[in-house]
């Protein structure tokens, strides 16, 4: 992928940065949508204020032009969406035909700049780790977005733009992790034929968009890992130590690209796995660690409280901060003015109002489904 850059390049050479945008301050979904609710603007305040941004390690996008989006979106998709946000107004044949302007990636207004400005994002995210650092951008993680049609709140797809970017940059063997509650579908579809992207999906069994059911690892490196309900820290950790890091080894990744979603901890309304924030951070902390050049993107996360703490946490153990034990009473403030309609106030927290970390796990048994699973993934 040949492209100018929208915004200039950085170069820092380890140091993780944090991308993200003005346009993240305001929510984009409005009314009932499962995403109208503070997300990045939040995430982006709690590591201000907590000390852990500044000018050295956060960067902000503009949105990408429009031949930039052609080289993975259809002209007609990406055309119909920006006249439809300039216009205010869609067809019923527009909405047939391309899935939005639905309830479920409705029509909002600034949806085309908003959304283009996560795909430069990425990209920049992705050219950061080019220079053999790791870069956090919380807004992407749009991984059901197809060429040519919306999915799952997605319109555009960015984990694939940051993986063409690593390829452009002139590596060839790239990992992409997606640890979303839902499977990566998107970014699958995009490489179906590449075996030298590998893909590795963890997902709830059973669940939207019900791909990826698969255990185990195509000849083309597409390897899915359904679990069941209520996959815990114990059992997440199992399949990371004894399915992910062996594949990886196998594989020799020169970079990864990670959909580290929040919709996998408990407490989420649209998924039932069971995860502690201090699960995905340990993972994801561990996979940076062994490969620096590491694109970190956001994805789902349905419940306010625990999606922002968590991207706010995991940015604090990307850039090596010390976590607060309790949270300064700015941040619980902000957190008490939350709320959600899929989250019951009884169902809050104490924990989620003060501390950025939730509480540890206790050590549970590992059910056999989920041996079998990272079994059938090491057999490959
Ligand atoms: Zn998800």
């Amino acid at each position: 992928m040949q492209h100018e850059m929208p915004t200039k390049p950085h170069t820092s050479t380890s140091a993780p940065i944090f991308v993200s945008s003005d346009i993240y301050k305001r929510t984009g979904f409005q009314g009932l949508h499962p995403l109208a609710i503070s997300r990045i603007g939040a995430v982006e305040q709690f590591c201000r204020h907590l000390g852990w941004l500044g000018p050295d390690n956060y960067m902000t996008s503009s949105p990408a032009p429009k031949d930039i989006l052609y080289r993975f979106h259809n002209r007609d998709y990406v055309d119909a969406i920006e006249q439809a946000d300039k216009s205010g107004k869609i067809s019923a044949e527009t909405r047939e035909r391309y899935n939005f302007g639905t309830m479920e990636n409705p029509l909002f207004k600034g949806l085309f700049k908003r959304a283009s400005t996560t795909i430069a994002g990425s990209i920049r995210a992705a050219e950061h780790a080019l220079q053999g650092g790791i870069a956090f951008h919380p807004a992407g993680g749009t991984h059901h977005g197809r060429p040519d049609r919306a999915s799952g709140f997605c319109y555009f797809n960015d984990p694939v733009f940051a993986i063409l970017t690593l390829l452009n940059g002139g590596l060839s063997r790239i990992a992409y992790i997606d640890i979303d509650a839902h499977h990566g579908d998107g970014v699958e579809a995009a490489f179906t034929d590449r075996p030298d992207i590998l893909t590795f999906s963890i997902h709830e069994e059973k669940r939207w968009p019900h791909s990826g059911t698969q255990t185990g690892c195509n000849k083309n490196n597409k390897c899915n890992a359904p679990v069941p309900r209520g996959l815990h820290d114990s059992e997440f950790n199992y399949l990371i130590d004894q399915a992910l890091m062996p594949l990886l080894d196998k594989f020799k990744p020169e970079a990864l690209v990670i959909v580290c979603g929040a919709d996998a901890l408990a407490g989420d309304p649209l998924s039932a796995m069971n995860l502690s924030n201090q699960a995905l951070w340990s993972a994801v902390k561990k996979l940076s660690k062994q490969y620096s050049k590491t694109v970190v993107l956001g994805g789902g996360g349905y419940n306010p409280w625990t999606t922002v703490r968590c991207w706010a946490g995991l940015w604090g153990v990307l850039a090596d901060k010390p976590m607060p034990k309790t949270l300064p009473p700015k941040l619980t403030q902000t957190l008490q003015g939350f709320s959600s309609d899929l989250v019951d106030e009884e169902d809050v927290l104490e924990e989620w109002l003060t501390q950025l970390h939730d509480n540890p796990q206790q050590s549970q048994p590992i059910r056999p489904q989920i041996k079998q699973i990272a079994a059938q993934l090491r057999a490959r």
